[in-house]
Formats: C-alpha cells, sequence, structure tokens
C-alpha cells in the first residue's frame, strides 16, 4: 500500500479473513464503515453491502467450497466514488461470461439460484471479474456516491 499521496480526499483499506460464512457479515460490517465517511444514504449503504455479501459469499461457497481459505477485501476511495475488490485464491471460473449470464448456476442442488452476479451489476456501477481457473477470482466493483443527490 502507497500510503505517501498527494491526492487530497482518498482512502485504502486492506482485511483478510477465513472463508467462513460467519465472516461475511464482518466484511459487510468493514465495508459500512469505510463508506461512512462519504455520508451515503441508507440506500446506497445498503446496495454496497449487499453487492460486497454477494462477492464474499462466492468466494466462500464456489472459490473455497468444503475447503477454508483466505478472502482479501480491498476498498478505495477517491473523492466521491469507491471501489471494493474481492479476491480468493480458491478454484477460479472456466467461463467468467457464461457465470455472469442470471440465473446460471453450477450449484442448483445448494439451491443458489444464479443470481449473485446479476445483483453485483445492479447495485454496483460497474463490476470486473477476472479469474483462472487452480488460481482464483478477484471481483472489483465501484460505485460513486451522492450521484442521484442533486
Ligand atoms: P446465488 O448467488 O444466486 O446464490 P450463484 O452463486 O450460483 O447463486 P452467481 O453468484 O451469479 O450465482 O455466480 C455464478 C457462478 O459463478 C457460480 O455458480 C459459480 O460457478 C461461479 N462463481 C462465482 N464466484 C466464484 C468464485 N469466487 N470462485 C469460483 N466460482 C465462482
Ligand atoms: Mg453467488
Amino acid at each position: 500500500m502507497n500510503c505517501l499521496t498527494n491526492v487530497k480526499n482518498t482512502n485504502e483499506l486492506r482485511a483478510e479473513f477465513m472463508s467462513k460464512s460467519e465472516n461475511e457479515s464482518f466484511a459487510r460490517m468493514i465495508v459500512a464503515a469505510f463508506v461512512a465517511p462519504l455520508d451515503p444514504t441508507i440506500e446506497e449503504l445498503s446496495d454496497i453491502r449487499t453487492a460486497v455479501s454477494e462477492a464474499v459469499t462466492n468466494s466462500i461457497v464456489h472459490g473455497y467450497s468444503e475447503k477454508k481459505g483466505c478472502i482479501y477485501l480491498e476498498c478505495y476511495s477517491r473523492d466521491d466514488e469507491i471501489t471494493i475488490v474481492v479476491k480468493d485464491y480458491g478454484k477460479g471460473i472456466a467461463d467468467v461470461a457464461k457465470a455472469r449470464e442470471p440465473m446460471f448456476t453450477t450449484n442448483p442442488d445448494m439451491e443458489r439460484s444464479g443470481m449473485g452476479f446479476t445483483v453485483m451489476e445492479t447495485f454496483m456501477d460497474s463490476v470486473d471479474v477476472e479469474s483462472i481457473v487452480g488460481v482464483g477470482t478477484k471481483v472489483m466493483m465501484k460505485r460513486r456516491i451522492g450521484k442521484n443527490r442533486f
């Protein structure tokens, strides 16, 4: 992390935690605290928390599944835009475009509906997914805070 910067109104935070379902609420809390200084509306906060929840759940249930591993959460803000990165070193995604389609899931038996990426895309301004099978998955999401205020 390069904390020597001349750019005002920037912030960075990194956290890592085990892929246990109880840590999903921990990730939501971190992001909520990180976004708070930008004075988000309740709706903005709820959208961001939901998107983070979907990405972290994916790392837990698909990335690492029955194994346990480390999930890396990175938050960046620059002026009124936040960037959130959720990264795992789990099994990876063979076809990212297919995985992003609404209602596509590889776990229908686990009552997954295949809507996680669609939720992230709906609630955030942009979602980028990079994944390599056997290496891991990185989801980068951006959202401007306060864009509907005026
Ligand atoms: P839902 O999120 O509605 O419970 P889902 O998790 O299957 O269902 P998405 O979140 O849209 O749906 O993900 C689609 C598919 O992409 C998953 O079924 C899984 O195969 C794959 N996938 C998503 N994230 C990861 C990840 N971090 N590692 C490995 N595979 C992933
Ligand atoms: Mg999902």
